[in-house]
């Protein structure tokens, strides 16, 4: 079915969450009055994460020509260029879940998909800015990646390591649900390349799982990590969620340990937030309910804060607002630390964002419209945004905040702008707050002010960025 432009649009905007949590992007209708937290602590609807800057709703279809400009520029000979291919299909649709999905795609409009992704490859790589680049990283998001079928997997890779070889490739990322997961397909996950395996467990909890519209249960994430760890995947990443549907805390605790006890490389921990087009926005419509029957800001934060401490105990290291890693030396998240300092990102698939040369654009959010610009030999872009210098400084410093100590040394030299300077302003605001401390060149946010680091990020915004609907 074709949208009207506004359902277009609103499905761009929610799809914009789509990729990776803790570098999320793909973002939705993110009003700030609704998800800022220090204004209301109850769980209102809207998105709290920054994933990107400037907000998505600056980006626009007419400025869809400042993509094509930068990829008929030569290719640039040091920025790292990373791949992103996004797999829009789900077994079944998660109650919080607000991204553009579909959950009754059979095999032959899947392998449909994957051509149309493969053709979408294939014209970026004859554009000068991209021709004969090697991918630093390579990632997997969705929906649900593990949804397609071993061979499915071996033909969308095979041909996309033709395009851009893997060769020089230091990570290659993948998400997955546990239940989608059987031996022989986790066997050539680990066979095409995948370095990070990510398991979207989010609880091992059966009831919560239930009550949250998740399609696996505790069995299976079991299964997925037992069989993951014996393939020698370099990185094992779980993902838990604090503050779902009917999520208690002496279940949360218990949660975290049976984490601690499955010993995974790395632990990705996410507060629920609620946002518009969730099957759970739309029934708090339905019943005029403004809170969300999910816990309030303050519980999320104490959980994760918990979560956290349990973590450091058992060994493991906070290494940004959402992550705890066994081995900070050795465990390293190539995406989020190229994407958080300026790398390029080609990005194909269904709603998927990019960006080249500061120009960011995202994809057609709607698999027919995005199938049939495919067809036709266009890129599928369907709205773009060209940064100015000032607004990449602002996006990289505010991005590397998230990682929860930030040295400005790097930032200002790339830019000439001294961030402590530029931002003493904000800075001391923050300070007074008690949620910072800057020593020096050096940015540190407390426990408290990293667990709401995403509402701080905007006091840094341009003045006209601020009161803008974040998508
Ligand atoms: S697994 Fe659930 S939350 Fe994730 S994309 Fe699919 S439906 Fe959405």
């Amino acid at each position: 079915m074709i949208e009207s432009t506004n359902d277009a649009e609103k499905n761009a905007e929610s799809a914009l969450a789509t990729q990776l949590p803790e570098v999320r992007t793909p973002l939705e209708s993110d009003d700030h009055g609704s998800a800022n937290p220090a204004d209301d602590d109850k769980t209102e609807a809207g998105n709290y994460f920054v994933a990107n800057y400037p907000p998505f709703s600056f980006w626009k279809p007419e400025l869809k020509p400042s993509v094509e400009e930068v990829l008929e520029r030569p290719a640039p000979e040091d920025t790292k260029l990373g791949v992103y291919f996004h797999i829009p299909f789900c077994r079944k649709r998660c109650h919080f879940c607000y991204f553009r999905v579909y959950t009754d795609k059979n095999a032959g409009e899947i392998n449909a998909y994957i051509q149309a992704g493969l053709k979408e490859f294939e014209m970026y790589s004859k554009k000068p800015y991209l021709a004969g680049r090697k991918p630093q990283f390579v990632y997997f998001g969705g929906g649900t990646p593990s949804y397609l079928s071993v061979q499915q997997l071996q033909d969308l890779t095979g041909r996309m390591k033709d395009l851009f070889p893997w060769d020089e490739t230091e990570e290659v990322a993948f998400e997955a649900e546990p239940g989608t997961l059987t031996e022989k397909k986790l066997e050539a996950i680990r066979e095409i390349g995948v370095t990070r395996l990510s398991l979207g467990v989010e609880s091992f909890d059966d009831g919560i799982l239930e009550t949250n519209g998740r399609a696996h249960r505790s069995k299976e994430a079991y299964r997925a990590i037992d069989f993951a760890k014996t393939l020698g995947f370099e990185q094992l990443n779980i993902d838990l969620i604090a503050g779902m549907m009917n999520e208690t805390e002496d279940n949360w605790k218990r949660c975290v340990d049976i984490a601690i006890e499955q010993q995974p490389d790395c632990v990705t921990i996410y507060q629920m937030e609620i946002p518009y087009n969730t099957t759970i926005f739309k029934q708090m419509q339905e019943s005029g309910q403004v809170t969300a029957p999910v816990a309030d800001w303050p519980t999320k934060r104490r959980w994760v804060s918990w979560a956290f401490d349990r973590f450091q105990q058992a060994g493991y290291t906070v290494n940004s607002a959402y992550t705890v890693v066994k081995n900070p030396d050795t465990v390293k998240f190539v995406y989020r630390d190229s994407l958080w300092t300026g790398s390029d990102l080609l990005s194909a698939g269904v709603a998927s964002f990019g960006e080249f040369g500061g120009v960011h654009y995202q994809n057609q959010a709607d698999v027919g419209p995005y199938m049939m610009e495919v067809d036709a030999g266009k890129l599928p872009i369907f709205r773009a945004y060209p940064t100015n210098e000032e607004e990449r400084f602002i996006r990289e410093f505010i991005l590397q905040l998230k990682l929860g100590q930030l040295d400005v040394s790097g930032v200002r030299e790339k830019y000439g702008i001294d961030p402590i300077k530029r931002f003493s302003k904000e800075l001391a605001e923050i300070e007074s707050e008690g949620f910072l401390t800057v020593d020096g060149d050096v940015i540190t946010l407390n426990r408290e002010g990293l667990l709401q680091v995403d509402r701080l990020l905007h006091g840094f915004f341009l003045n006209h960025h601020r009161d803008a609907r974040y998508t």
